[in-house]
């Protein structure tokens, strides 16, 4: 290769944002696509959502991060879709030409094609969807006190779909709020009587899991005053009602739902590599092998080994070694040498439930109880970008550990276009 080369990588997520942090900017072009201005750290949206960090703490603009990155370009716009045919990508800012596409565009929410459940349900994919269930719950509270005895119960219950680690961690959050923070600035609500349910279709909680973590979770969500169903659905969610599979309905202004993701598709891609869950199908080098220039990566990627028959989970830590190992792939095809297949170690799993509990799964060995939480936040504030954000999040976690209080419940709603929440 001569000239140099240009890269279009759709997405900022962690696979982009690593392959652009491992690609030799000296030898390639590289145009960052994203329709957010900022890389947004998933596995603490749920602390935005119950008020325990801000939206800024998880949140790091692309300009930031990448301000000395030399030959990258940032373009903030929508891939529309992708022409293999020209070598280029539209988007809703324009056209943009391309010598290899990386695709790392992530998952969206799956709605099971529910019409009633995509519109009336709060998701937790984005750092303003937490914020956004940051406002809803509050202002209930606030409509609450004034509220008619035949509203009530609505407003005090909470329904959450889905017990993966985004459903647990969630619940728990909220019975955390709701023992500790909530009496205090409300002390006119009974707050005994604020319901959390947790819905889940499976058997157990963090089905994906363990079996010491299962049952671990399940006793932590019960302790915490959790109303737990295992082994049902939610069917939908209508004029505030959520109607489950065993026929029962509960009454209730706020459902989320974190029952499943889809890949966030993009018009053009050949159809017969779209596989299970609207990944995409990649060799071991994440490349399309029915294009010779086209790669995915993440979550979006479908990659069957050997050891992962059905693809690998759909985890930060696959997605940020995936996009090491194609970064270092790129770096080594320039200089003709040999391409390394892509193998995941299992570092193993984890979720936090509440204060001292959380279940770890090692390839090892299991733990779960007081340890495992605090290995849960060591690990996530390491994974945190940026030295100023690991400790605000340090200083944030201590502060609530201490006082067992935060001081962010601030309605950030526009009040002259807020609608009535419902
Ligand atoms: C609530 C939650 C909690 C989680 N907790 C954990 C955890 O504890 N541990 C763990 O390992 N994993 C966790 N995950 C999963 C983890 O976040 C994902 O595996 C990871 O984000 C995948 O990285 P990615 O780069 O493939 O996609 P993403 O990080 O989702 O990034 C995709 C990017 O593509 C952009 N994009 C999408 N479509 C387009 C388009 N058409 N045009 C332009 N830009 C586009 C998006 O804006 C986004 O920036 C969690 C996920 C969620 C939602």
């Amino acid at each position: 290769m001569d000239e140099r080369k240009r890269i279009i990588v759709i997405g900022g997520g962690f696979a982009g944002l690593q392959f652009i942090k491992n690609i030799d900017s000296a030898l390639f072009d590289v145009l960052l696509i994203d329709k957010l201005n900022h890389h947004q750290f998933q596995p603490l949206f749920y602390q935005v959502a119950t008020s325990q960090l801000e939206p800024a703490n998880i949140s790091f603009p692309f300009r930031k991060i990448f301000q000395k990155k030399e030959n990258l370009k940032i373009r903030m716009a929508d891939v529309e879709s992708i022409h293999s045919e020209k070598d280029c990508v539209e988007t809703s800012i324009g056209t943009f030409s391309y010598d290899y596409l990386v695709i790392a565009a992530g998952c969206k929410t799956n709605f099971f094609n529910n019409q009633n459940i995509e519109k009336n349900a709060f998701t937790l994919k984005s750092t303003f969807d937490s914020i956004s269930i940051r406002n809803h719950v509050l202002l209930l509270f606030e409509e609450y006190i004034s509220s008619k005895g035949s509203e009530k119960e609505a407003i005090l219950n909470i329904v959450i779909a889905g017990a993966g680690p985004t459903g647990v961690e969630m619940s728990g959050a909220f019975a955390e709020i709701k023992k500790n923070i909530l009496p205090k600035d409300y002390p006119g609500i009974d707050f005994s009587k604020l319901k959390i349910t947790l819905v889940e279709g499976s058997p157990n909680t963090l089905n994906s899991m363990s079996t010491n973590a299962k049952s671990a979770s399940r006793k932590y969500l019960i302790d915490l005053g959790i109303e737990l169903k295992t082994g049902i659905t939610v069917l939908d969610y209508e004029n505030n009602l959520v109607k489950l599979s065993d026929g029962s309905e509960i009454k209730a202004r706020t459902l989320i739902w974190a029952a499943g993701v889809t890949g966030n598709l993009i018009d053009g891609i050949n159809p017969e590599i779209i596989m299970r869950g609207n990944r995409l199908k990649v060799n071991q080098l994440n490349l399309i092998d029915t294009y010779k220039n086209i790669y995915a990566l993440g979550d979006i990627a479908y990659m069957p080994t050997s050891k992962y028959p059905n693809a690998h989970p759909q985890l930060a830590n696959v997605a940020i070694n995936q996009a090491k190992n194609l970064a270092k792939n790129f770096n080594r095809k320039i200089k003709s040498k040999e391409q390394k297949e892509f193998e995941y170690k299992d570092l193993g799993s984890m979720a936090t439930i509440g204060k001292h509990k959380a279940v770890v799964d090692l390839p090892r060995f299991k733990f779960k109880g007081f340890f495992a939480w605090y290995i849960w936040m060591f690990l996530h504030l390491m994974l945190i970008l940026s030295t100023k954000n690991k400790l605000i999040i340090f200083i944030n976690w201590a502060w609530a550990y201490v006082t067992k209080d935060t001081s962010l419940r601030l309605i950030l709603n526009n009040p002259k276009k807020a609608k009535k929440v419902s």
